[in-house]
């Protein structure tokens, strides 16, 4: 029989990176008030810790009774996080391997997730909450601070900001939160919705395209039906996804349902923000990275009050507490930043699914290049597939054109550079050409920096960063060589330094290509758009309102030019080296290119001007550089798949990646040895065909210093990870301190 809701044990997760779940004694006042989620202080080792409790316990045997600490208070009345999302924590917990109050804790917002924070938010204004507040003084003579608060208040008209009180009052807080308990006063919240993206809005079409309407019936359906369906929209570039998207969550409003929509990075789709903003106003809340503590508490907490229903966010935004959801979007689900790669490791596209079955909603993920996981499910019928194969108003595919570097080698412009062009003729040529219609024109590289690297002339070294086994990159304008991993940045040596040879630049990097056109179109407005140029979220939406309103006539950029963009004015877009990612040691090397090919490529000729892609190549008969030019994805996913299927990879298998990283190579080197040793033995029937990888040195053998091994497990379902996995997990304790363990379940890229 299981426990009774009043148990006095309770089975408690702790918020700290622990692993398993603690047994605490209930104090009589608490018990049959508890449940499940519910934040309570608890005692912890030497302190005290956010804790949330899970179930009832059985009684545990008699002399460990005498040993169980109490839960010292609830943090709450009410569970901060709603059963649903409690749910879904746990699932992501257990799938994912992480401490199960660790994760928790993290699906809260800021505010809530340390035990010694107040029960509530604090707000920004406080008023009187009874109309005759002169006569409650009366009643506070005994206690003289809350007295002297109340008084305040009473002197500067009944509201004011907490801040100010606070200035005013020492402790002004605590006094105020207990003046709230005794029913005093009450907290207003100030409007602090982000104005992101206000503006760029577009008003909601009449008709919608034939394949739209079809999706739309399709999935209204499915949401009229109720229940769990699970679709997976593949629509082009530019055939109106979005207003899919926003067709569906119109009508669960309707039906008084709530809706989360997952996007790959906020400051990365303001349009998409947009068009949500300008259809449903104050309806939705934004979660984005760059949201102060405030904001996104305030966001969360009109969310769980049902006072907003409409979530739009990143991908922690999986975990936001949205009411009676009804739809749930994830938009190019096929991007990697839906995968968390620290902490919790979760792929928010997965738990969309897992969230939307526990809720009993419809999920939609959304993408112009589905990831091979999501395409093979719609195969196999897991998911339904609808598809939007026209663009827009019947716009025309934009024209696509191989430039064969092999063939066509770039020529030295007039004036001398140093280093050889990277831009070839066809492609000056078309540029000048865009220019001169007046339209815009996108040059999209998988590299930032100068040149990539510098090797030695005489010896043949490449300039390698001392602590991370990785070329460093140089930056001209800040005049150093950078580690893209660690960080380092190192004034550019004279010479080499192991023979004094002279350096050469080698390979291309945003900022080269930046300066290359600018000085081959002085006219031209350009500007790049990579990391190191928006290194704020503000820089980021100016350069890209700035691009929309053609105050820039040619934006150079890495993969954050790819994305869902829709600048009408783009009528050229230039891959300058498509072969950039194709040699990374990464299975899924080849998906990622054709992914980001396809995507930049479909950021023109989305206006009424036709578009154009120029592709340059070393290597034009590589799969998914030869599928992309062809437009063919059907084509790519085919050859892929097969690959994929011989070799035993995702789709086909389920993996997980133990990363084993220590500053000592010897303990670090046990350390693998032994893991992949208890992995071995855990092994299910080799006829099932579970594979043990390593343990091997990682592809990048060292970061920072720190020696880096790696063990791969590999199955045919995820279950057939368990048991290795469960092994390497109890071993962990045992493994030397200074020796870190990630287990990274699903994982995203194997560097
Ligand atoms: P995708 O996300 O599939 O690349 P978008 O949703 O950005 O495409 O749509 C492309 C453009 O077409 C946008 O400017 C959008 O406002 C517009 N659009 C979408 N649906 C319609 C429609 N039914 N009628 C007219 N314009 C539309
Ligand atoms: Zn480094």
């Amino acid at each position: 029989m299981p426990p009774a809701a009043d148990s006095p044990f309770a089975l408690v997760a702790v918020g700290r990176p622990v692993r398993g779940e603690f047994t605490y004694a209930v104090p009589e006042a608490l018990r049959g008030t508890l449940a499940p989620g519910l934040r309570v202080r608890i005692p912890f080792g030497k302190a005290t810790a956010l804790g949330f409790y899970l179930a009832p316990a059985d009684a545990p045997a008699p002399d460990v009774v005498k040993k169980l600490k109490p839960i010292e208070q609830a943090l709450d009345d009410a569970p901060a996080l709603p059963a649903e999302v409690v749910e879904l924590v746990r699932f992501a917990a257990a799938h994912y391997r992480y401490p199960l109050g660790e994760a928790l804790r993290a699906a809260l917002p800021p505010g809530l997730s340390k035990a010694d924070e107040g029960r509530e938010a604090k707000a920004d204004v406080v008023r009187f909450a009874a109309v005759t507040p002169s006569a409650e003084l009366s009643v506070l003579t005994r206690a003289p601070a809350q007295h002297a608060a109340l008084s305040y208040l009473l002197a500067v008209g009944g509201r004011a900001d907490v801040e100010e009180v606070a200035r005013a009052i020492p402790g002004a807080r605590e006094l105020l939160r207990k003046l709230e308990e005794r029913g005093f006063v009450g907290f207003d919240e100030q409007e602090v919705l982000p104005g992101i993206a206000e503006g760029l809005g577009q008003a909601r079409p009449e008709t919608l395209t034939p394949e739209q309407a079809d999706a739309v019936a399709a999935l209204s359906q499915a949401l009229d039906a109720g229940g769990f369906s699970s679709f997976l929209l593949h629509g082009v570039t530019g055939s109106g996804k979005t207003e899919v998207y926003l067709r569906l969550v119109e009508r669960a409003l309707e039906q008084g349902k709530g809706a989360l929509i997952l996007v790959p990075e906020i400051a990365l789709t303001p349009q998409l923000v947009g068009r949500f903003r300008s259809r449903f106003g104050q309806a939705v809340a934004v979660l984005h990275s760059a949201l102060k503590d405030r904001e996104r508490l305030l966001a969360w907490q009109q969310l769980r009050r049902g006072e907003v229903k409409i979530a739009v966010g990143v991908r922690s935004a999986i975990f936001a507490p949205v009411k009676d959801l009804g739809v749930v979007v994830v938009d190019e689900e096929h991007d990697p930043s839906f995968k968390q790669e620290e902490k919790l490791r979760y792929q928010a596209r997965d738990l969309a699914v897992v969230r939307a079955r526990q809720a009993g909603a419809l999920v939609i993920l959304g993408s112009a290049t589905p990831s091979f996981e999501s395409f093979e499910n719609a195969r196999r019928g897991r998911y339904r597939l609808l598809t939007l194969s026209r663009r827009v108003d019947d716009r025309p595919m934009p024209e696509l054109g191989l430039v064969d570097l092999r063939v066509e080698r770039p020529r030295q412009p007039e004036g001398k550079t140093e280093e050889p062009p990277v831009l070839s003729p066809t492609l000056r040529e078309a540029i000048a050409q865009t220019l001169e219609k007046k339209q815009q024109v996108i040059l999209f590289l998988n590299r930032r920096g100068h040149a990539t690297f510098l090797v030695c002339e005489v010896c043949g070294h490449p300039l390698k960063c001392p602590d991370c086994d990785v070329c460093l990159t140089h930056h001209l304008s800040a005049r150093r060589l950078q580690c893209h991993y660690c960080g380092r940045a190192d004034p550019v040596p004279e010479s080499c330094p192991e023979c004094h040879g002279t350096l050469l630049r080698l390979g291309v990097g945003t900022e080269r290509i930046e300066a290359e056109v600018a000085a081959a179109f002085p006219h031209a407005r350009v500007a790049r758009l990579d990391r190191d140029a928006a290194t704020s979220a503000e820089k980021l939406t100016q350069l890209l309102a700035g691009f929309a309103r053609r105050e820039i006539d040619v934006l150079v950029g890495t993969q954050m030019v790819a994305k869902g963009h829709d600048f009408p004015g783009v009528t050229l877009v230039c891959v300058v080296l498509a072969d950039s990612a194709l040699a990374l040691p990464d299975f899924r090397a080849a998906e990622r290119t054709f992914h980001l090919l396809t995507q930049v490529a479909g950021r023109a000729g989305r206006g009424k001007d036709a578009g154009r892609v120029l592709v340059q190549s070393y290597n034009p008969q590589a799969a998914p550089i030869a599928f992309m030019l062809a437009g063919d994805f059907q084509g790519f996913s085919e050859a892929e798949l097969k690959r994929r299927r011989a070799l035993n990879w995702p789709p086909y298998s389920r993996m997980a990646v133990l990363r084993i990283e220590g500053s000592s190579p010897e303990l670090t080197a046990r350390a693998a040895q032994r893991l992949a040793n208890v992995m071995a033995i855990a092994l299910p029937h080799v006829s099932r065909g579970v594979r043990l990888l390593g343990p091997a040195p990682a592809p990048i053998t060292r970061i920072k210093g720190k020696t880096r091994w790696q063990v791969v497990v590999k199955g045919p379902t995820h279950t057939d990870l368990c048991g290795p996995l469960d092994a390497a997990e109890k071993l962990l304790a045992s493994l030397p301190s200074s020796v870190k363990v990630v287990i990274d379940v699903d994982p995203s890229a194997m560097l």
